[in-house]
C-alpha cells in the first residue's frame, strides 16, 4: 500500500517536472539582468521638494510617530518667515521594513517610497541615511502639490487665502 502511494507521489513529481521542463525559466540572472518593479513598489525612501523648490518636510514628526520600528528621527526648526523644516532628518534603513506607513502619514507628501531596491550594503552603518542622502531635487509622485498653498498658516499667503480654504471665522462676531 505504501509502495503504491510512494510510486504515485514520485510519478506526480516527475510529471510536474516534465510539464515545466520546456517552459522559459522564471529565474533572472541578477545583477546582470534587472527586474523593473511596479511604480508602487516600496523601497528606498526619499524626501521631496515643492514645485517651487522648497523643502516639503515641515518636521511635524508624524512619520516618525507612525513608524512601527522607530527608524525615523529628526529635529524641527523654523525659518524667519515661520516655515518649518527639519534641521536634520535621519532614517535607519537597516531597521526599515518598507511598510510605507510613513508616506501614508505625511501631510505634505514630503516622504515618499521609490522602487529603488538596490541599497544593500555590507556595512550596516552605511544604511543610516541623513537628510543630505534623502532629499532629492524633484517633487516625486505629486509634482503639482504644494502643502503651503493649501494650508492657511500664513507663510506663503495670509490665512484664508489658500486653495480650497475658507476665510477664518471672526470668533468675536460669534459672541452672543
Ligand atoms: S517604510 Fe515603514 S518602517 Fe520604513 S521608515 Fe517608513 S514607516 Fe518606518
Ligand atoms: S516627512 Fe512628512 S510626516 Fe515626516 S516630519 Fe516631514 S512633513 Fe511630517
Amino acid at each position: 500500500m505504501s509502495v503504491a502511494k510512494d510510486t504515485k507521489a514520485i510519478l506526480i513529481g516527475m510529471w510536474t517536472t516534465w510539464k515545466r521542463i520546456f517552459r522559459r525559466p522564471v529565474t533572472i540572472q541578477y545583477p546582470e539582468q534587472k527586474r523593473i518593479p511596479s511604480p508602487r513598489f516600496r523601497a528606498r525612501i526619499v524626501l521631496t521638494r515643492d514645485p517651487d523648490g522648497g523643502e516639503r518636510c515641515v518636521a511635524c514628526y508624524l512619520c516618525s510617530a507612525a513608524c512601527p520600528v522607530d527608524c525615523i528621527s529628526m529635529q524641527s526648526a523654523e525659518q524667519e518667515d515661520g516655515r518649518r523644516y527639519a534641521s536634520w532628518f535621519r532614517i535607519n534603513f537597516s531597521r526599515c521594513i518598507y511598510c510605507g506607513i510613513c508616506a501614508e502619514a505625511c501631510p505634505t507628501m514630503a516622504i515618499q517610497m521609490t522602487p529603488d531596491y538596490e541599497i544593500c550594503n555590507r556595512d550596516i552603518m552605511n544604511l543610516v541615511y541623513e537628510k543630505e542622502d534623502l532629499l532629492i531635487d524633484g517633487c516625486g509622485k505629486s509634482p503639482d502639490y504644494n502643502f503651503y498653498h493649501h494650508a492657511g498658516i500664513g507663510v506663503s499667503q495670509s490665512r484664508g487665502a489658500g486653495l480650497e480654504e475658507k476665510t477664518p471665522v471672526d470668533v468675536r462676531s460669534l459672541l452672543p
